[in-house]
């Protein structure tokens, strides 16, 4: 057994102080919301829940604003996206990705709007800069809203502004694993007066839920307990490598979404860990670019080895590297070699959204082979910072030996 082990992803670790905010911080006069909508560079950011229900309030804030019944979504993107579109009563349609990357393909995109269209739903997947500018042209020519889809890449600009801030409406997750977390969290936010008005609304009508709340609290101590070197390897390896062993990959990475998820308000001592916690972000996201730059320039010089990477323009955040190789095969055999070493090497999304048994009934008659392609061919590196360069070395040896061997 391993005693230490790198995260899957790099969350920003807590410190007991955040726990106190009032003591120790002297920015502790600006509440949560404040914080974010500066650090976004918007008027106002909403809390909610989780990203899927920030998700969720934006939904229900159109459906005010509309009566058109149709949300087109990645078909390579985190479930919890098509449940949040289902909860809200309305249909997700799947436009495919492209084959090496996962932002829209615009034929495929082009193909499913249309005058009953009430949002595309634009994803900036893993901290990586999409090309939002060519959906938002698509969904305005047939009169949709846009909603970005942030919820890994808080903190990610395009041309020097936030992503989140081009569409209608953009959303972050602060859930754990997430870079800011309070353990299970998310932010809507918006420019336009009327859409804010409607978030409002359908977040102030959100119940309390004190139960639940609490167990956040409790779940969020356990994080800034754990989220350390030996602490993940019993928080979160041991489990990965139970679920590795079953061979029950999608719960191995969390990806099992055909459960109920809670619509509620979260709590003001949760909110004020996060605001304390959120004076560390900025920092924290260039010591990541840091480590990121020389690791990147390592792995894009294996051959046949591809890191997705941001759009022109595009300025990401960096929780982990999305990299590509020409086969399944090829990965799997390097998945095999070091998916339960506590490398923080591992699955994204195991499948494209259609391929998952609980979503099955809801896109029969998608076609979306460039999400299957990219499903197949893809893994994740984390770049959690106490990840060593001798086992990012060890890491990139055994891609270059796997891929090496044709
Ligand atoms: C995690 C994630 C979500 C959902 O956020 P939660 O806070 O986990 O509910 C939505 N979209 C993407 C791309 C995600 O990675």
């Amino acid at each position: 057994m391993k005693f230490t082990e790198a995260a899957p992803t790099a969350g920003l670790p807590l410190n007991w102080r955040d726990f106190f905010p009032y003591l120790f911080s002297q920015k502790s006069r600006f509440s949560l919301e404040e914080k974010l909508a500066s650090f976004i560079g918007v008027d106002e950011a909403q809390v909610e829940c989780s990203g899927t229900a920030a998700l969720v309030v934006a939904l229900e804030a159109l459906k005010m604003l509309s009566d058109r019944k149709l949300v087109v979504i990645s078909a390579y993107t985190c479930p919890w996206v098509a449940l949040a579109v289902i909860k809200a009563n309305l249909i997700p349609v799947l436009a495919d990705s492209q084959s090496e990357h996962f932002a829209y393909c615009e034929k495929s995109l082009n193909s499913v709007v249309n005058h009953q269209t009430l949002a595309v739903v634009h994803t900036h997947l893993g901290g990586r800069v999409a090309d939002v500018e060519k959906t938002i042209a698509i969904a305005k020519n047939v009169g949709a809203y846009v909603i970005e889809d942030a919820a890994q890449s808080l903190g990610a600009k395009l041309h020097n502004k936030s992503v989140g801030t081009f569409g209608d409406i953009g959303f972050y997750s602060l859930g754990v694993g997430k870079g800011l977390t309070i353990f299970s969290g998310g932010v809507v936010v918006t420019e336009s007066l009327q859409i804010r008005e409607a978030l409002r609304r359908v977040g102030g009508n959100l119940p309390s839920h004190h139960l639940l709340e609490l167990r956040r609290t409790i779940e969020l101590i356990a994080y800034y307990l754990l989220y350390r070197p030996a602490g993940i390897g019993m928080a979160f390896g041991h489990h990965l490598r139970n679920k590795l062993k079953r061979g029950n990959l999608i719960q191995a990475v969390g990806d099992d979404c055909s459960f109920d998820f809670p619509l509620h308000k979260v709590g003001a001592w949760r909110k004020s860990i996060g605001a304390s916690a959120a004076d560390r972000l900025p920092a924290f996201i260039e010591q990541t670019k840091k480590i990121t730059r020389g690791r990147l320039a390592i792995l894009t010089k294996i051959p046949g080895v591809s890191v997705v990477l941001d759009t022109k323009g595009g300025e990401g955040v960096w929780p982990f590297f999305i990299v590509q190789i020409p086969s399944e095969e090829m990965r799997d055999r390097i998945l095999e070699q070091l998916w339960n070493k506590g490398l923080g090497v591992g699955r994204l999304f195991i499948h494209a959204l259609k391929d998952y048994d609980y979503l099955v009934p809801h896109f029969t008659d998608s076609k979306i082979p460039n999400a299957q392609v990219f499903a197949s061919r893809t893994f994740i590196i984390t770049n959690c910072n106490w990840l060593s360069e001798q086992d990012f070395a060890k890491i990139c040896d055994v891609i270059s030996e796997q891929v090496a061997h044709v």
